[in-house]
């Protein structure tokens, strides 16, 4: 079978619906898109939705199904996913949860589950607690995540996510402290990672409450952060490997660390460098040009995540959201420019909309483009939601266009004979 590459470009929470101040248009249609309508007139279009309609996804989910990942079948959970985003290599049989650094009185009575809202001095007290090790041999990994987030893993034989853990949630404050125990009793695994848990607990509090990051806070009349609060608890099973299953050899490109993480998950090699963000300003240039060159040294597929759509339409900046598009359109404006075209597929997708009005993800359908030489053309001429609803990928889903992509490519295998 022959086989040819593929650029797939993810503009985080691309779709959006009517907006007043673009004149009744979404920011897609609004923005100057040469490059993108050129691809639309050309390819095949539509919305596509990240699992079924109506059904708003994370980007967490949205980016499983657009690797060719059942997330309904394979989503490890929060715990593991944060412990993914903090940098942490997770190994199957992990146990994550996702954490605060928290306040508790002498009577493990939580006084504040953020810690006076703790920013600085993280990293040292993670770094205080991270190695760990427990009397039956498992390892405790900890690293600091934003504020006073933080991530926990436990990582040794037999263990099981199905404990209840310490902090059963926001309304916590002024109780005390969830001794960890099995949601079943009689599972032995799960007692045996409820006690792990309840003995980094208070082995964590007895090194936090003197640390010096917490003796000068509470020199500074601040809450010290003495305590662990644990939530989310996630195993991480074996995910099946997409570059196995397809037997691509694939990259992601993205400054946003959770995308990099289920990246690997599915056996990408993963892409960051200080310039490649994923906040409202990237280096988009720059992680064109990275998927050009790693195009140029055989890798099969290339992604390029774009997180700004996305953050402008959580705060409702729709102006924001049309600029960033269009240094999306510069992107793709480059990236047709430089690359061997009859040899090279060109996709453009989202991995949920985020509509500027609605302020958060919604299970509207996502713009979609699949270009290339021998891609069916459709009668779309324009890039834009409105538009797509007249073209070809109509009624699809995110891992459909995966399986497109991938037949395209000539990754697929045929069934009988
Ligand atoms: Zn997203």
């Amino acid at each position: 079978m022959r086989k040819r590459q593929g650029i797939l470009i993810i503009s985080d929470g691309l779709g959006d619906r009517p907006i007043k101040v673009l004149n009744g248009m979404t920011p897609l249609e609004y923005a100057y898109t040469p490059n993108l309508d050129c691809l639309a007139r050309e390819g095949s279009t539509g919305n596509v939705y990240p699992i079924a309609p109506g059904i708003p996804v994370g980007t967490d989910v949205g980016h499983m199904e657009i690797f060719g990942c059942d997330s309904d079948k394979y989503y490890p959970g929060r715990g593991p996913l944060e412990a993914l985003s903090a940098g942490i290599e997770m190994k199957e049989g992990d146990v994550a949860f996702r954490g605060n650094f928290g306040t508790v009185d002498e009577e493990n009575i939580v006084i504040d589950r953020r810690a006076g809202r703790i920013k600085d001095g993280t990293a040292e007290l993670a770094k205080a607690l991270s190695g760990m090790c427990l009397e039956d041999g498992t390892l405790v990994l900890v690293k600091e995540l934003t504020e006073h987030r933080v991530a926990v893993v436990l990582r040794g034989k037999g263990l099981s996510a199905a404990i209840v853990p310490t902090d059963v949630g926001t309304a916590n404050e002024g109780v005390r402290l969830v001794v960890p125990h099995p949601e079943n009793p009689q599972c032995e695994e799960a007692l045996k990672t409820a006690e792990n848990l309840w003995e980094f607990t208070k082995k964590a509090s007895d090194i936090l409450k003197d640390h010096p990051v917490n003796q000068e806070r509470i020199r500074n009349g601040l809450l010290p952060a003495n305590v662990i609060l644990t939530r989310g608890p996630g195993q991480l099973s074996a995910i099946p490997s997409t570059a196995k299953k397809t037997g691509i050899r694939a990259l992601c490109i993205a400054g946003d660390i959770t995308v990099g993480g289920i990246a690997g998950l599915v056996g990408f090699d993963y892409y960051v460098q200080d310039s490649f963000t994923g906040g409202f300003t990237t280096d988009y240039m720059g992680k064109a040009q990275k998927a050009v060159e790693a195009i140029g040294e055989g890798y099969d597929w290339v992604v390029i995540h774009v997180k700004g759509t996305d953050l402008a339409g959580h705060d409702n900046q729709p102006l924001e959201k049309v600029r960033i598009i269009e240094e999306i359109d510069g992107m793709m404006g480059y990236i047709m420019n430089h690359i061997e075209k009859d040899r090279c597929y060109i996709a453009f997708t989202a991995d949920h909309s985020t509509p500027c009005e609605a302020k958060d993800h919604t299970g509207d359908g996502v713009p979609t483009i699949i270009w290339g030489p021998d891609v069916r053309r459709d009668k779309v001429e324009m890039a834009g939601e409105a538009y797509f609803m007249e073209g070809a990928l109509q009624n699809l889903k995110a891992r459909d266009i995966f399986a497109l992509q991938m037949d395209l490519m000539g990754f697929s295998k045929k069934r009988g004979a």
